[in-house]
């Protein structure tokens, strides 16, 4: 093998012994560790929260597995984007010095049988249309937490209420990290990014970019004090004629334990958002906005 400068490569290793002698050198060192868990395909989004975590501690290190235990049978694993070696350059130069890419060998090896479910929190929104989805998030994020064994680790806003399960598993379980969260990076007119952009027609990609500027309209509508059952009624009446083929849901829910509000006004004292998720073509996008309200 010929020696390769730390400075001009990111690392790479592939299984969980090579990641242990790596993070308990640096722990030996006295560094802190911060971790961001992704499924590759890289972008801005994901580079946000790798500079994050990188700010936030001494060393930043980011994982790259496309985890089969979140996708249904008819969902996209086979097809999902796998771009590592433009992912590894990117996670180099927004200062990740470590990216961990294990095989599902070191992941799921014969016989695995465990799984962590974080009941309420991942049931709606996202959990109705996608049941199997938060148990193997859980499960994976606790099994990369376990190997890792990070000071912090940093998820996207963009993924509300996964972040929320995250919390709450880490709590639940006395998982010994901090979770951070990291807003929402969007593309110039406001789509939020995601891997899954890469589906979408020019056609589609146009009914996509509108997606938030319906859900921050309705936000801020509700922070000025509308009611929530009107707003909802004209923001899924404004997605459809915007050419979205379906709106798998659109809803007002608190920040802190995802409870629904149908009805009445949002609350300056209860931070909520607008939860979003719709179907252009094939592709399952999703969305979340602030609703700020001042009383
Ligand atoms: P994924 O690779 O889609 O599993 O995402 C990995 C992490 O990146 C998750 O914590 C996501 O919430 C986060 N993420 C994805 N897209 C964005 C975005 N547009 N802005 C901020 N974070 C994001």
């Amino acid at each position: 093998m010929s020696p390769v400068s730390a400075d001009s490569q990111i690392g790479v290793v592939r299984t969980i012994k090579a990641l242990r002698a790596r993070v308990d050198a640096w722990r030996a060192a006295g560094e802190t560790i911060g971790f961001v868990p992704t499924m590759g395909a890289l972008h801005e989004g994901h580079l946000s929260l790798v500079r994050k975590a990188g700010k936030l501690s001494d060393r930043a290190l980011a994982s790259i597995f496309v985890n089969p235990a979140q996708f249904a049978p008819h969902e996209d694993f086979s097809s999902y984007p796998r771009t590592e070696a433009a992912d590894l350059e990117k996670l180099h130069s927004a200062g990740c010095v470590l990216a961990y890419a294990p095989g599902p060998d070191q992941m799921y090896p014969p016989g695995f049988q465990t799984s962590v479910r974080v009941e309420n929190l991942s049931q709606g929104l996202c959990g109705l249309s996608r049941p199997h989805f938060f148990g193997g998030v859980a499960t994976v994020v606790c099994k990369l937490l376990n190997q890792v064994r990070p000071d912090i680790a940093v998820f996207g806003e963009k993924d509300f209420q996964q972040l929320q399960v995250i919390r709450r598993m880490v709590r639940d379980l006395d998982i010994p990290v901090e979770i951070i969260g990291g807003p929402i990076v969007r593309e110039p007119d406001g789509l939020a990014m995601s891997s899954r952009n890469a589906y979408l027609t020019a056609e589609q990609r146009v009914v996509a970019g509108k997606l938030n500027r319906v859900i921050a309209d309705m936000a801020n509508a509700l922070a000025a004090g509308a009611a929530v059952g009107r707003i909802v009624a004209d923001g899924r009446a404004a997605l459809e004629s915007a050419g979205v083929d379906r709106v798998d849901y659109l809803e007002v829910r608190s920040e802190a334990d995802l409870a629904p509000l149908t009805d009445g006004r949002v609350r300056a004292a209860e931070p909520a958002r607008v939860f979003a998720a719709i179907i252009v073509g094939k592709t399952r996008l999703i969305d979340n906005w602030p609703i700020r309200r001042e009383e």
